[in-house]
């Protein structure tokens, strides 16, 4: 089957990006889609900022799955915006971040394309890009790591002994989502492969959102301090970087000036 990427018919699914939580950090094309949607379904995690921009007649439909408490079915949500697409319905799909990072959207995309739906996906600002602009640092940097993965705390087991081992080496960085509960058993493993204890390591919460907070800690002290910080909003965990000083004296500079 040839889907088209072109609008004829009135129903059609965009996967929508909503960035890490600032509006601001919506791209244009996000907030178009978003503003002629008749139905948005969304995640728990989007800002009730970004929310308020959907056009004033959407449909908002919360399909979250929350930590504990009721939560939707992936079958569910797949059929929903099938169900309302099919009935000639603009659907924005709204996903926090970048829909392509750990939105399970592989599945949601088939069954669209299985109804002959035409859909396609708006990028968005990704947690670890948000997070890392918050610490003033690189992803990347030369002479330090020309790689940088990015980790799901969930399902670690799919995570061979070679890639710890990398992992492990001086410069190596990791950007973490969804790693507070793994954090333990992810020192385990890079301490044993021989991970520097002193490594730095970073926790970013609510990333570009008011109530952002940093956490700047060793691989050896990442447990005790996570545990003592209770963060309890979405957060990045960063592996191999510290916050950079330079941030700091900038954000005193101005203070000193005002
Ligand atoms: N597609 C999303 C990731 C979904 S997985 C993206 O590209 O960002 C959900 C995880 O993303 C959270 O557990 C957390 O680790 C991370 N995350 C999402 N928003 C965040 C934010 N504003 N600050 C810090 N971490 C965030």
């Amino acid at each position: 089957m040839h889907v088209t990427h072109s609008y004829d018919h009135a129903g059609h699914v965009d996967f929508v990006g909503a960035g890490p939580g600032d509006p601001e950090l919506l791209t244009l094309k996000a907030l178009n889609a978003f503003e002629r949607a008749d139905v948005v379904l969304h995640d728990r995690l989007i800002s009730a900022e970004v929310l308020a921009l959907a056009g004033k007649t959407a449909v908002l439909v919360d399909v979250g799955k929350a930590g504990f408490g009721p939560s939707w079915k992936q079958e569910d949500i797949d059929a929903l915006l099938v169900d309302y697409a099919l009935k000639g319905q603009r659907v924005v799909r709204l996903k926090s971040g970048d829909p392509t990072v750990f939105g399970r959207l592989d599945e949601e995309i088939e069954a669209v394309e299985a109804a002959g739906i035409p859909w396609r996906i708006v990028p968005g600002i990704t947690a670890a890009s948000a997070a890392v602009a918050g610490i003033g640092q690189s992803l990347t940097r030369r002479g330090r790591n020309s790689s940088v993965r990015f980790l799901t705390g969930h399902d670690m087991k799919g995570f061979a002994d070679h890639d710890w081992a990398a992992l492990a080496r001086d410069g190596s960085v990791a950007a973490i989502y969804m790693g507070k509960k793994s954090a333990r058993f992810v020192q385990g493993r890079l301490i044993m492969h021989g991970a520097d204890r002193a490594t730095p390591v970073t926790l970013v919460e609510n990333a570009s959102r008011p109530d952002q907070r940093i956490l700047a800690t060793t691989l050896d002290q990442l447990p005790s301090d996570l545990n003592a910080a209770e963060l309890d909003g979405p957060t990045l965990t960063f592996y191999g970087l510290a916050p950079r000083q330079a941030a700091q004296a900038v954000t005193e500079f101005k203070k000193e000036h005002a």
